[in-house]
């Protein structure tokens, strides 16, 4: 077996050194470790192909890995399946300056993408905190959302189609990019969210979105998660060029300042903050200053509109995953509420947590202007489902989303049925059935295990 993968990809490409490999056996978050049997690593469509028409020959279960910043333990080969590395499809190609739209390889990293974007006066609609390493392909296979997804959508919203390698072998390729194409299935659409499960992403054709280059940025301190919530509800309706409206605790501020030794934004501290950026192509100083004033409920503001200060203000909220990663491994719930259920939810959710396991500390933030609360919680043993039980039938009881960005893959696989009926699931059954037949595209994530 190794022997057929070394002739497709070259011997220096198939990785079995259990040092090398390591990296590629555990997330993020430390939660999910494996060991996988091998990495390979090929460098383009074509060796993709091969390399999977070696695994159909051989029954090998294969997890396809861009970055390796997924929180869901859908990247790691848990069960010891191989590792099939996209990272090095990372050319960016067919850059169209006048219609906007550039063609990504798998492995090329959101950062890469952003910047081919500015170089041809244009910007991509996805950001989040992992953009240095998070790849084209994983942020399609897990449909990522991220800091702008109230302005411009999900990742799905900007992919105008893929190339890809399906489980049944097929390549299929549908680069075009035509801004209206209505003709049959959108596999595009339907690649997008799962999770290295029906195919290997190896390019896609994304659009591109209009720079904004004049950035406010606000950071707004409330006493009560009532007056924080109703505010981003105005916010969303009044503000012009709204892009990002973030949320976090003191707590997370705290830790956030402690671990990467940062000044506290405010002289006191308040119990949480907003964080809400206009992107525009004027000056949008002046009404946001106008809204917030009108919103009586601000108990403090700092606003910057120079990049620096835009920046540091964003370091508080941006920089609380990695923070919380410092206190321990976290179970990382990542979930939509509607609307009226966000303050209940927000105020009960730590509760829930302490009841679940009295040893647990639960850390909140997210990103409000979609409804998405991130429940991270330290103090847990990996293996330990209680906590997220719990959280996920809270979630559900309130009608909410029990993976608002990140996915299923095996964190959440138990709790699928919370969202989706039993027909959707044999919906679901039925299309992996149909593009990967012998079912060794990453087995062991996002469909329930029966
Ligand atoms: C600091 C930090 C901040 C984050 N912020 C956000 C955020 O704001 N919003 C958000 O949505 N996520 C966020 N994430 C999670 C993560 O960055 C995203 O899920 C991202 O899309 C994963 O991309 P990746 O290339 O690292 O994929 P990986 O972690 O390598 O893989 C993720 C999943 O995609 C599959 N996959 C990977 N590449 C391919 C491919 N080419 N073809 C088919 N399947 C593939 C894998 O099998 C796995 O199931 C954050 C993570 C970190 C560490």
């Amino acid at each position: 077996m190794a022997k057929s993968l070394m002739e497709v990809v070259g011997e220096d490409h198939v990785v079995i050194d259990p040092d090398v490999a390591a990296s590629y056996g555990i997330d993020w978050s430390r939660r999910y470790t494996g060991t996988p049997s091998a990495v390979i690593r090929p460098a383009d469509t074509a060796q993709v192909a091969g390399v999977l028409a070696v695994c159909r020959d051989f029954s090998l279960a294969v997890v396809p890995q861009g970055g390796n910043t997924g929180l869901v333990g859908g990247g790691v080969p848990v069960d010891g399946e191989l590792i099939l590395s996209l990272r090095r499809l990372s050319s960016i190609t067919d850059v169209d300056q006048a219609g906007g739209q550039l063609t990504a390889g798998a492995g090329s990293t959101i950062a890469d993408v952003c910047s081919a974007a500015a170089a041809v006066g244009w910007s991509y609609g996805i950001d989040l905190a992992s953009r240095d390493s998070a790849t084209a392909g994983g942020t399609i296979a897990t449909n990522a959302g991220g800091l702008r997804v109230l302005r411009y959508g999900p990742t799905r919203s900007q992919v105008m189609g893929v190339e890809a390698v399906l489980g049944t072998g097929v390549t299929v390729s549908h680069l075009a990019g035509l801004t209206k194409d209505n003709t049959g299935y959108d596999l595009a659409g339907l690649l997008c969210g799962s999770e290295g499960t029906l195919g290997v992403v190896t390019a896609a054709r994304l659009r591109l979105v209009p720079e904004s280059p004049e950035r406010v940025v606000a950071l707004l301190a409330f006493s009560s998660v009532t007056a924080a919530v109703s505010a981003s509800l105005e916010f969303r309706r009044t503000v012009p060029d709204l892009r990002s409206l973030e949320l976090f605790f003191d707590d997370g501020l705290a830790l956030v300042c402690d671990v990467f030794g940062l000044p506290r934004p405010f002289p006191k501290a308040y119990p949480l903050y907003l964080l809400v950026e206009m992107a525009s192509q004027i000056d949008r100083l002046p009404e946001l200053s106008e809204i917030i004033e009108s919103t009586g409920a601000v108990d403090d503001v700092a606003v910057a509109t120079d990049t620096a200060r835009c920046d540091g203000l964003w370091q508080y909220r941006e920089r609380h995953t990695e923070a919380i990663n410092t206190v321990g491994t976290p179970h990382k719930l990542d979930v939509t509420l509607p609307w009226s259920h966000l303050v209940e939810f927000i105020e009960t959710v730590p509760n829930v947590v302490r009841t679940a396991n009295p040893h647990a500390t639960t850390w909140l933030f997210g990103h409000t202007g979609d409804g998405n609360v991130h429940v991270n919680v330290t103090g847990v043993e990996p293996d330990d489902l209680n906590v997220d039980e719990h959280v996920m039938t809270l979630v559900a009881q309130l009608g909410g989303s029990i993976s608002a960005e990140h996915g299923i893959g095996r964190a959440k696989r138990p709790w699928l049925h919370f969202n989706r009926s039993k027909e959707e699931i044999a919906t679901f059954r039925a299309i992996k059935n149909a593009l990967d037949p012998l079912g060794i595209l990453n087995p062991n994530v996002l469909l329930p295990v029966h």
